[in-house]
């Protein structure tokens, strides 16, 4: 359905455009597809074009990002603003994930206008994606962050934790940034060990998610507990326990990884 792609063709009637205004995506209230828009319909819109990236063809139809002008003024009873979460659980998955992509690209190319190293200003590469500084030769790729996220298991049971600055209610899986140097199981069993003092043995692969809040790549997993008492990190975690299937607190939406390892485990001890 999506393809990835870094050679920009030739600009054509049947684009396909996802538009950001200020860091925030436009959708199209009377559209299902939301913030999947027609290069018509933009160009009968009138908003001026910032910069633009190319992300690849979704049905075989070429692609684009687009960040507006500040100052257009998207009619407010047809467009709504805000951030990917908007989206999450309301489009299909894959037309999610390429929304994460365009976000983070425009965001990486807003954020590398200028050299890290001596401070001149870069160009984009359209031989590839990335961002060149002439004068030093520095190159920046479009940065991914791995992270871990783990569901404990002991059984049926399943470990789940409140985080302490969530402002809801919500129990969810365990989950942390790769640190540099690190392999994924020495993360997983550090961060589950950091946060809720408990030690694991076997671990499973499940699957990944691109999280564009702002640039993680989420890699699932179960681990089996084989010992120890919940200790609870003060800074990160409010409260976590044993949970069963049939006392379950509010768990995140299927539309997340998190909400996949919960859900996936329940069946699987059915
Ligand atoms: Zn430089």
């Amino acid at each position: 359905m999506f393809r990835p792609d870094n050679n920009p063709p030739e600009p054509s009637t049947d684009e396909l455009l996802i538009v950001f205004q200020k860091g925030e995506l436009l959708s199209d209230m009377r559209s299902r597809e939301l913030c999947l828009m027609q290069r018509r319909q933009v160009d009968d819109s009138g908003w001026r074009e910032v910069r633009r990236q190319f992300l690849g063809y979704w049905q075989e139809r070429p692609c684009w990002v687009l960040e507006i002008d500040e100052v257009d003024e998207p009619d407010p009873m047809q467009f709504q603003k805000g951030n990917l979460y908007h989206i999450l659980g309301r489009v299909d998955e894959r037309l999610f994930a390429l929304a994460g992509r365009a976000a983070q690209l425009l965001d990486w190319e807003r954020d590398h206008q200028f050299c890290g190293r001596c401070g001149e200003r870069m160009e984009v590469d359209i031989q590839e994606r990335a961002m060149r500084c002439g004068p030093c030769r520095t190159i920046n790729y479009p940065r991914i962050a791995p992270c871990v996220i783990v569901l404990v298991t002991r059984g049926e049971e399943m470990l789940l934790a409140r985080n302490a600055n969530f402002p809801q209610p919500m129990y969810s899986t365990l989950a942390g940034f790769i640190e540099a140097g690190e392999n994924v199981e020495e993360t997983l069993r550090r961060e589950v060990k950091e946060e809720v003092g408990v030690d694991v043995g076997e671990l499973r692969y499940f699957q990944s998610q691109s999280w564009p809040f702002p640039n993680q790549l989420m890699l699932g997993f179960f681990a089996e507990y084989t010992g120890g008492d919940i200790v609870c990190d003060e800074v990160e975690i409010g409260d976590a326990q044993w949970f069963r299937a049939g006392d379950l607190p509010m768990i995140p939406p299927e539309s997340s990884i998190a909400g996949q390892l919960i859900r996936t485990h329940i069946q699987s001890t059915r």
